[in-house]
């Protein structure tokens, strides 16, 4: 007998999500984190289209829209002049096929804490100082010790405890790749009296590195920026700012102190112990990638673990590091190239609408039109008038039966299965909802 079904190591986003999709397949877990109390930083502000429909799934995108607003345009000031360009991914209209295009920008201590509402709704909860210190591995399972004291033994233990995690150490897994800068980059959340709220501010040639002041969406706080610069202000953060805005700031909520990088683990799984998130790749803000893959791993992983603890095959939690390996490789890639030429190209390189798994062992069949096995479904406007994103929502596997029998197999986490005429037999188990596409104008071109 186990204490609980799956430990849960870290609290931050993609531990968050980990524990909602655990939590709404009625999986006992226990999730805990090292700190004493949430995160207060802003850091990962921008949420990717991809990451939106995820969290439409997760029934958090309401609360996820009203917290946060567009990216603003960025202002350049190189000098006496200002220089206003667009929005970083630009401002897209909404398609019947992508409802929300553009990226979203949510301060990460909202973002989390709307993710724990939804834990809470669900009957979950986050054990705050309690860290992870050790790990053995069983026949079949791990016991855990916790800075509690406890010997907790569960099925299996998953470390989304961020970079410097604990349970990577403990498996002895590396972090491979480079740091990007030697120095430290700083961060930090300031109040900025009298400055334009509705642009993001750059100061390019600020004395000792640029200096960017991002608007941040908060209620309570309107004059909130997150600001960046490529390492700590000697002369302080008041009078940097006065002396490149000449504004006054009234506040400084948070600051933090970060090392940019591109490393990654080169396994993702060992026996009953899985990492996800920034313990398993570690990303430099550009590009807006690093919580957006870990909450794409724990969506990832999620499902499946449900799935193999209800009696399903082991072999479908090999998928979960087939699949992510080889994103998380894709996406340090990209995060490193727009760090290292400043490109302010956002859109589709960087919205994670088109990560798939075309090669993965859960994906069969032929493409139909410009859809293959193992991408990510698009929305499609019902007969009824209901989306099927909507349809789709919940823990439930989708298939959509178009014209001439041909039938689309639709993974709890919204990749497309198979594509073929015989009946799926694939998730054994799982609950199917079908969805008869006759009467939709729906478009696999
Ligand atoms: C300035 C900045 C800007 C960024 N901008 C973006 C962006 O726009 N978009 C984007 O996608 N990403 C961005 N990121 C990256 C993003 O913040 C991270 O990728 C994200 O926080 C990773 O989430 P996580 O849950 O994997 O890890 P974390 O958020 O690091 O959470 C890990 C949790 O584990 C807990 N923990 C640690 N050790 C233990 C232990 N031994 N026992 C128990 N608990 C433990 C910690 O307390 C923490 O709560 C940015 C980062 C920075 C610094």
């Amino acid at each position: 007998m186990y204490d609980t079904q799956v430990i849960v190591v870290g609290a931050g986003p993609t531990g968050l999500t980990l524990g909602i999709e655990l939590a709404r397949r009625s999986i006992a877990f226990r999730l805990i984190d090292a700190a004493e109390e949430p995160s207060r930083g802003s850091r990962g502000k921008g949420i990717q289209p991809r990451t939106l429909e995820v969290f439409e799934d997760l029934g958090i995108i309401r609360a996820i829209l009203k917290a946060g607003m567009p990216y603003p345009r960025v202002c350049l000031h190189p000098g006496p002049f200002s220089l206003r360009l667009g929005p970083l991914g630009g401002r897209n209209q909404a398609t019947e096929r992508v409802p929300h295009p553009n990226l979203w920008l949510v301060p990460q201590y909202r973002t989390e804490e709307i993710l724990r509402e939804r834990l809470a709704q669900l009957g979950g909860q986050v054990e705050f100082g309690t860290a992870f210190e050790g790990v053995s591995q069983r026949m079949r399972g791990v016991q855990v010790r916790l800075s509690t004291g406890e010997l907790v033994t569960a099925e299996y233990l998953i470390g989304c405890d961020g970079g410097h995690s604990a349970v990577r150490k403990a498996l002895g897994l590396g972090l491979h790749g480079e740091t990007l800068k030697r120095e430290t980059a700083f961060v930090a959340d300031v109040n900025v009296d009298e400055l334009d709220h509705t642009d993001w501010h750059v100061w390019p040639f600020a004395k000792g590195g640029s200096i960017g002041l991002c608007p941040l969406p908060d209620p309570d706080h309107p004059s909130l920026f997150q600001m960046m610069s490529p390492r700590e202000p000697v002369e302080g953060i008041e009078s940097a700012i006065q002396r490149v805005a000449g504004c006054h700031v009234s506040r400084i909520a948070w600051s933090s102190m970060y090392r940019p990088a591109v490393r990654m683990v080169d396994r993702l799984r060992l026996d009953r112990v899985f990492l996800a998130g920034d313990a398993a790749h570690l990303h430099p803000p550009t590009g807006g990638q690093g919580l957006n893959t870990g909450v794409q791993d724990a969506y990832n992983l999620g499902w499946k673990l449900a799935h193999v603890l209800r009696g399903g095959p082991e072999s479908l939690l090999d998928t979960y590091e087939a699949e992510r390996l080889p994103v998380a490789a894709a996406v340090l890639g990209l995060s490193k190239q727009i760090y290292r030429t400043r490109s302010l190209k956002r859109g589709e390189t960087t919205n994670q609408l088109r990560l798939h798994y075309r090669t993965s062992a859960l994906s069969s069949g032929k493409p139909l039109g410009g859809l293959h096995p193992g991408d990510r479904m698009p929305d499609v406007r019902l007969a009824d008038g209901t989306r099927l994103f909507e349809q789709m929502r919940g823990t439930h596997a989708t298939e959509f039966v178009m014209r001439e029998g041909t039938r689309i197999l639709i993974r709890p986490d919204g990749y497309i299965a198979s594509i073929g005429k015989q009946p799926v037999t694939a998730f054994a188990g799982e609950p199917i909802h079908p969805i008869d596409a006759s009467g939709t104008d729906f478009d696999p071109s």
